[in-house]
């Protein structure tokens, strides 16, 4: 495949599909593929889909609705446009997809992107492709690194998966039938990936995983490194400012990671954390592996290692059998940990999953109901933990130009965003900022011109959030 052509890649769903679209644009682009922004003037275009909540299949068909019509006026002016759907619907769905959908000229599931550029090859030249294996190859050895260029554009944060596929088979889930079971990345690469990354300019990496914590990559020592051991060498990386990790699960919170938050300054103080529901029996009936009492006793350990931690969790409302008594249990749960934030989702069911034909299923405006207490809840927690960062003093990486002429636009340590007046020399930069006011969205402060205080230390620890 030679020449100039666009490709336009749509992503939906967790940051792991973000990592994957920017992995197959890598692998695409030096087979002549430019990214586009938009679809319709692309010449191939890439569904990257989500199978995890409700209807994601439903908006792919309405995605392909619209490419359909672009495929037509494409045919019309003697132009070629190839339609691709890749992610975990791809997986799961692929041979409907192309039996319903003849827009369609590729499939490809997550296991297979680094054959994208054979697989176009064969899609262009009429045969109808469909590659859903898992295959035995290594998948991340067999992807293009970014060109310098490309990472500069995508910023000063990147990620970085270490870790895919699951074992937990929760019971409302798809990952361990989309993704298949826990492969981990050996430790050696994920640091060359780094350093690349640090060498053309990015200051923080967030290593991501459908189950990061349970990453057992193997060491140049012979041995299978934990997530910690692995953010400790990680750290050493030059010119890495920050690290964080996602998306864990409070089983695999072992001692290694505990420790890596009480030692290591570059690791961020915010832990995501689902916890998903409040209630014993619920947690056993999505077969989570552990109680509410495991869950508060794995938040007090890290807030013990690092008093300034911050807590964000998902939350799923309405699982089958889920009483009013289930319910509260996870209002007092969520008040107990009091969170930074957190999302929120009504039970929906996966085809496939035990959930989906479990009995009891909870009525839909149960469940709504359910969900805006719960979301009150969650904003109420939001708005004090921003409220509380007024006046204070954090450290600021800045990413990029704000929306005014000589502002600055950041991150806290918690992943807020900030605002702040400051020279765009500063792209890439950390710096302490003390935070003046807020905005619905955004907090605003001035470059501070002594270093950070504790951050929100102690907020959590001292329940200043109740
Ligand atoms: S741990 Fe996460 S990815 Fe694995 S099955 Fe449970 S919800 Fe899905």
């Amino acid at each position: 495949m030679n020449g100039a052509r666009k490709v336009h890649i749509k992503s939906f769903g967790c940051q792991m599909n973000v990592y994957d679209a920017f992995r197959m644009a890598d692998t695409l682009a030096p087979e002549g593929f430019a990214e586009t922004a938009t679809p319709e003037d692309a010449d191939l275009v890439i569904l990257n889909t989500c199978h995890i909540r409700e209807k994601a299949t439903d908006k792919v068909y309405s995605e392909l609705g619209y490419l359909r019509l672009l495929k037509q006026a494409a045919a019309a002016e003697g132009r070629r446009f190839t339609v691709a759907v890749a992610g975990c619907v791809a997986q799961a769905e692929g041979k409907e997809i192309i039996r319903r959908a003849k827009t369609v000229d590729l499939v490809v599931g997550p296991q297979s992107y680094h054959r994208l550029p054979d697989l176009i090859t064969r899609a262009e030249r009429g045969e109808r492709v469909i590659d859903t294996e898992f295959p035995l190859e290594a998948k991340f050895d067999a992807l293009k690194a970014p060109s310098r260029d490309a990472t500069r554009k995508r910023g000063v944060s990147a990620f970085v998966t270490v870790q895919e596929g699951c074992d937990k088979f929760c019971t409302f889930c798809v990952v361990p039938y989309t993704r298949g079971v826990e492969v981990s990345r050996p430790v050696e690469k994920i640091v060359a990936e780094v350093a690349r990354l640090a060498d053309a300019g990015v200051r923080e990496v967030t290593l991501i995983g459908q189950n990061v914590n349970a990453y057992h990559g193997d060491g140049a020592d012979g041995r299978a490194w934990t997530l910690g051991m692995l953010l400790h060498r990680i750290a050493e990386v030059p010119g890495i400012a920050r690290l964080r990790y996602t998306t864990s699960h409070p089983c695999d919170m072992d001692e290694s990671l505990i420790a890596a938050h009480r030692d290591l300054p570059a690791l961020m103080p915010l832990l995501h954390l689902p916890v998903q529901s409040g209630s014993d029996r619920i947690l056993a009936a999505m077969n989570r592996r552990h109680t509410r009492a495991d869950y508060l006793a794995v938040i007090a350990r890290a807030r013990a290692a690092r008093p300034d931690i911050a807590f964000t969790s998902d939350f799923i409302v309405g699982f089958p059998g889920e009483t009013e008594a289930d319910f509260g249990a996870t209002l007092e749960l969520a008040d107990a940990v009091g969170y930074s934030s957190a999302y929120t989702f009504k039970f929906s069911a996966r085809p496939g999953t035990p959930a989906a034909d479990m009995p009891d299923q909870v009525a839909e405006d149960v469940k709504s109901e359910r969900l805006q207490r719960l979301q009150q809840a969650i904003d109420r927690q939001y708005a004090k933990f921003r409220a509380q960062c007024v006046g204070r003093t954090f450290d600021v990486l800045f990413e990029r130009n704000g929306r005014y002429p000589g502002q600055l636009a950041g991150r806290s340590p918690y992943l807020l965003p900030v605002q702040v007046m400051a020279p765009s020399s500063l792209i890439g930069d950390v710096a302490p900022v003390t935070i003046t006011e807020m905005s619905a969205n955004s907090l605003f402060g001035v470059l501070a011109k002594d270093g950070a205080d504790c951050q929100v230390a102690g907020l959590a620890e001292a329940g200043a959030l109740d």
